[in-house]
């Protein structure tokens, strides 16, 4: 892997001794490496300017994580539609650096971070085994850190995948804009691991998705996952309006279509540009007014996120939906993140519980029992 795009990697000394630093400590190079006894930058309080926020994805703090690692989607909130799933936080921050991440109103930490005891999350997974091994589970690691942009090192992915080979009801989602796969592949087959990818025109990728993979490099990395037997799911999120976004958008599609058909793609959603209001001065500091996001007309929506106007998104949606229908009428798509009324008002007129084929995402008995437990273990 690629290690010098960090400025330096800090190991706390209480992880010294963990199998990940053990194994990779003779990867990180000598004079960027730091053992430290406290959080580098810990004088940095409140919201991060543009500079620290720049300098938190150039440096990397290995410590280890002493709270639950197991949690719901912060997406499952009244006023949403979501698929309600739940994550695993392996770490905070990416290295990557999209113009509209959420992570930009969400990180006050001054560095990235990586958990290193990640054999006490497989620990919490397999105590949850034990009550729910029949239940329709569904589980992601990209919530605040990208699922495999760093996993080239970590290798978290491999030991991930070994859990989630013995509880075939479960389902495990990788989600990347990397396309780093390579190191997992002779696991597979393994259909319950969904490597998952957020897709953009490589337009869109050029101008708001800086240090990510190519939309080539993507697909790409997603066939080898498909041709070792693992699921896949495609994410064109976020849409993002720009004055050529038909033709960049009929493109995409026809980029996936070329490639994948209906039954390669167990998931395909879409979801267009949203952000909190609070996000708009960083991104505007960070990206000035070159981007099309930081320039986007967007209004608040009934869950408090600045969003294009329904029309719009009614409009963006239910062209992208129609460029797959016309390839194949089999393509099903459903939208994530977003309010009621458009699922309402869209091309499905109907809210995702009753859509065919994703009731088992929207399991909220299952997704409520569980809480309960873990909010009684807490
Ligand atoms: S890849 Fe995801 S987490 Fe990383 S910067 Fe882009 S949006 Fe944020």
């Amino acid at each position: 892997m690629d290690l010098s795009r960090f400025d330096m990697f800090y190991i706390d000394h209480e992880v010294l001794d963990s199998p990940l630093i053990k194994r990779i400590k003779s990867i990180l190079p000598v004079e960027k490496t730091k053992v430290v006894s406290k959080i580098p930058f810990s004088d940095s309080k409140g919201d991060l300017s543009k500079s620290e926020f720049d300098r938190s994805k150039k440096n990397i703090f290995f410590t280890k994580f002493k709270g639950s690692f197991f949690k719901r989607c912060p997406g499952a909130r009244p006023g949403l539609s979501c698929c309600n799933y739940f994550v695993l936080n392996l770490g905070l921050q990416c290295d990557m650096n999209c113009s509209y991440c959420y992570l930009q109103s969400f990180i006050n930490t001054p560095l990235m971070t990586v958990y290193t005891n990640i054999d006490e999350a497989i620990e919490e997974l397999e105590n949850l085994k034990l009550i729910h091994e029949k239940d329709n589970f569904r589980i992601g690691t990209g919530e605040v850190i990208d699922s495999l942009s760093l996993d080239d090192l970590t290798l978290y992915s491999r030991q991930l995948i070994d859990f989630f080979k013995t509880v075939p009801n479960w389902k495990l989602e990788l989600k990347t804009k990397s396309s780093k796969v390579d190191h997992f592949l002779n696991l597979g087959p393994a259909k319950n691991v969904i490597a998952s990818w957020s897709v953009n025109p490589q337009y869109i990728i050029e101008s708001e998705e800086h240090g990510t993979a190519s939309l080539k490099n993507r697909l790409l990395a997603a066939k080898k996952c498909l041709d070792s037997g693992f699921s896949l799911s495609f994410h064109i999120d976020p849409m993002i309006w720009h004055p050529e976004w038909k033709k960049n958008y009929s493109q995409l599609v026809n980029e996936i279509t070329q490639v994948f058909s209906p039954s390669d793609v167990l998931v395909l959603s879409v979801g267009a540009l949203r952000f909190q209001p609070e996000q708009k001065a960083i991104m505007r500091e960070r990206f000035g007014f070159k981007s099309w996001v930081t320039r986007a007309e967007v209004f608040p929506s009934s869950d408090g996120k600045l969003r294009y106007d329904k029309k719009l998104r009614l409009e963006m949606f239910d062209y992208i939906v129609k460029e797959f229908k016309d390839k194949n009428p089999l393509w099903n798509i459903f939208f994530c993140m977003e309010t009621p009324e458009t699922w309402l008002k869209s091309t499905f007129k109907s809210l995702p519980k009753s859509v065919h084929g994703l009731k088992e995402l929207f399991d909220h008995k299952i997704i409520k029992n569980t809480e309960n437990r873990l909010s009684l273990r807490n």
